[in-house]
């Protein structure tokens, strides 16, 4: 499990560096960026396909970009309200998404420059036909070292061994409660016993561990925490607590409905077991990750509000209509689509992806009077 021991003094070290934004502190930015800049290079080389230090995705900031989110499509099966509208959702047309051969056109002109792990988003990104086929277009990109999947869960159980097969070694199933009445009050929709089928079929496949997101909202989640700490424990699925962001199409975030992480792990440290810092983290994972204090049930938080990640992130997207995005809350978008359909030459389409990650922004800026909410919500652009 890659505890760091039995004591909780490290978890005593940890709050009150996620207490500080929580408490109206100022955002920590705390990694150095020429030392990430080093990290990220040298953890990317790989006998295949190296790149150079003048081709990688470098922003400003010195941030290496070796992470695509790619979504396939906008469309899905659930309503969740942190995410999409209740009703009339406008998708987008079926003509505008792009191919399963031109996502991995792209993913092969990014793959000199420096890319190597690939996350499936969406929308659901289960409700695109044969997506396992896609899986294996991109598994078998040698540089490739890593794909994963963010799913809702509902159609997994049907689809879990296809995309096993396929080379999917990583999936994240998202559910917010564990209670079918809060379930339905949260996705507006059923399908509370298919999400949890979807869970044990992907462990039953061998996708190990699991990883279930849940968004933290107060006055929703509070009643969810110990439920989901036992679940952790019991069932041996990575819980992952992530912090409401405003990137709803309701425009109805506010800080005072963001459940903290510092809150959750208050919670279970007090009536389940102590959290310890997990040792093995990765260094550019946004998440933060723990584990019980008896070693038993891992849990880790997206603590983007309370404590944005920003310095530490290698992420680019792209969304199901083919426009290329430098963050999730980014604000402008190119247009690579256009680029594939009118016959760019790759050249042309790496330098847009340079140029698009060089543009990057410091941060998101939720937590000065700066920051404008995306237009797209968090369904089109891709969570
Ligand atoms: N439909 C899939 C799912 O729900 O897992 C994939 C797409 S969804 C947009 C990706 C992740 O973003 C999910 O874990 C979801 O809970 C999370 N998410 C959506 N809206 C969010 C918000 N406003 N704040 C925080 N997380 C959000
Ligand atoms: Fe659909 Fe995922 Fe958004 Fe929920 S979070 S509405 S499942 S895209």
């Amino acid at each position: 499990m890659g505890a760091s021991g039995g004591d909780d003094v490290n978890a005593a070290i940890e709050l009150p560096i996620l207490t500080s934004l929580a408490e109206g502190g100022t955002p920590r930015m705390g990694v150095a960026a020429d030392d990430h800049a080093l990290r990220g290079a040298q953890g990317r080389a790989t006998p295949l396909g190296r790149a150079t230090q003048t081709e990688q995705l470098i922003d400003s900031f010195g941030r290496v970009h070796t992470n695509l989110r790619i979504s396939v499509t906008d469309r899905c099966n659930l309503r969740c309200f942190y995410c999409m509208p209740a009703e009339d959702v406008q998708f987008m047309d079926r003509k505008n998404l792009l191919t399963f051969e031109e996502i991995e056109h792209f993913v092969r002109v990014a793959v000199p420059l420096g890319l190597r792990k690939i996350r499936l988003t969406g929308g659901e990104p289960l409700v695109r036909r044969d997506l396992h086929r896609l899986v294996e277009k991109l598994a078998a990109i040698p540089e490739i070292e890593d794909i994963g999947l963010t799913t809702n869960g509902i159609l997994l159980a049907d689809q879990a061994q296809a995309l096993w097969d396929a080379g999917l070694r990583r999936i994240n199933v998202s559910l917010d409660a564990l209670d079918p009445v809060k379930f339905h009050e949260i996705t507006r929709r059923e399908g509370y016993e298919q999400v949890l089928a979807g869970i044990e079929a992907a462990q039953r496949v061998g996708f190990d561990p699991v990883k279930i997101n849940a968004v933290s909202v107060r006055g929703l989640t509070e009643d969810q925490i110990v439920p989901f700490g036992h679940f952790a424990r019991k069932t041996g699925v990575e819980m992952r607590f992530i912090e409401f962001m405003p990137l709803d199409a309701d425009n109805a975030w506010e800080r005072g409905k963001v459940l903290f992480a510092h809150e959750i792990i208050e919670t279970l440290s007090r009536d389940i077991q102590p959290l310890v810092p997990c040792e093995d983290q990765d260094p550019h994972a946004p998440a933060t990750e723990f584990v019980f204090s008896d070693g038993v049930g891992r849990v880790s938080f997206i603590a983007s509000i309370s404590q944005p990640f920003c310095m530490k992130c290698d992420r680019f997207r792209i969304t199901s209509d083919g426009k290329l995005r430098n963050c999730l809350f980014s604000l402008e978008e190119t247009d690579v689509r256009a680029m594939l359909r009118g016959g760019a030459p790759d050249s042309e389409i790496a330098d847009a992806i340079r140029a698009s990650v060089a543009a990057k922004k410091e941060g998101h800026e939720i937590n000065t009077a700066r920051y404008i909410q995306p237009e797209r919500p968090m369904y089109s652009i891709g969570g």
